[in-house]
């Protein structure tokens, strides 16, 4: 199939990008990678009248550390992740749960802004940024905007991210010596997306669990955190009955989406096994 008719623009800079978004709104889409945005084009679910090309932006692309966070400018290719970007356990982190995207030809071209933008509940990358609390740097005519993770995804391929806006960058904040981290996924086939996956990131004091985040991707219509889970964890002692009561409370706290692919009934008990197996590869 091919698409629709379209005007075609290619900005050199962010500002004349916005300055196209700002003219065209509803009727533009930024092309970054084009791995989500062309084959929606060619089956017609999307049909916009203009083509705002940002592969030509040079100051977009660049990932960097400052003031604690990593620094992922628009054009970062899912491939730039597969050597950690960064000594913090965040880089590891980052090359592990990437390796799980699609294939090599998608890892080359698609962008992590890209997947954030697109919001879809089984990116790997939108589960990183809810789980992280990632910050998400948004520019418009009106000016810049940080929105947080919290209040980014919205619902299936739906953000908070308006029609005018590009996202420039996103800023993950780095975990810091000692952090662990654990992550699983199921899918029909390698390199398919995710049926269910579930990422643990924790930090120990002594022997408890000082600190714990839990990220569930794929279950549910949006990349979300399990903050019953969390708290049941928070200050604990880990025991096998523990970490089976916070997989539990990370079961009960989605409400999960049906699909030709899996039942709900599926994804909740994926839910419930992949954080009991999570916590205890990032204990282990
Ligand atoms: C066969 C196949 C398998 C895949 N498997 C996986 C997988 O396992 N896991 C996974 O996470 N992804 C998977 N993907 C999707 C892939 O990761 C895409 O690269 C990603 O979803 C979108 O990034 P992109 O740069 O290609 O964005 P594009 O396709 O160019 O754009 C996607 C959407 O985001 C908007 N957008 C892009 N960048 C910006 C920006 N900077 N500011 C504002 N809006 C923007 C576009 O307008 C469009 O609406 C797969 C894709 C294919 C084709």
């Amino acid at each position: 199939m091919k698409p629709a008719g379209f005007e075609y623009h290619a900005p050199r800079t962010l500002g004349e990008a916005v300055q196209l978004l700002h003219r065209f709104e509803d009727d533009a889409r930024i092309l970054a990678g084009g791995q989500s945005l062309v084959p929606m084009m060619n089956l017609r679910l999307a049909r916009p009248e203009h083509i705002i090309d940002i592969n030509r932006i040079g100051e977009l692309e660049h990932i960097s550390t400052a003031d604690g966070m990593l620094r992922i400018g628009a054009l970062t290719r899912h491939n730039a992740f597969m050597t950690p970007p960064t000594d913090d356990p965040l880089g590891r982190l980052l090359a592990e749960v990437g390796r799980h995207i699609g294939h090599l030809p998608i890892r080359v071209r698609g962008t992590f802004a890209g997947s954030i933008a697109h919001a879809d509940p089984a990116s790997e990358w939108c589960l990183v940024a809810a789980t992280l609390d990632a910050e998400m740097h948004a520019e418009s005519s009106a000016g810049q905007r940080l929105i947080p993770a919290s209040e980014f995804f919205l619902s299936s391929l739906a953000s908070d991210l308006k029609a005018d806006e590009v996202l420039a960058e996103v800023r993950l904040p780095l975990l810091g010596e000692g952090a662990r981290f654990g992550f699983e996924e199921v899918s029909r086939r390698a390199g398919d997306f995710a049926l269910t996956m579930i990422l643990a990131v924790l930090w120990l004091d002594g022997g408890r669990i000082d600190k714990v985040r839990i990220g569930i991707g794929g279950a549910a219509n949006r990349a979300m955190r399990a903050p019953e889970a969390e708290a049941l964890l928070s200050g604990q002692s880990a025991s096998p009955e523990l970490l089976r009561r916070a997989a539990e409370a990370a079961t009960a706290s989605i409400d999960p989406i049906k699909d030709i692919h899996a039942s709900a009934a599926y994804r909740r008990d994926l839910v419930r096994a992949l954080t009991r197996r999570a916590l205890e590869r990032a204990l282990a």
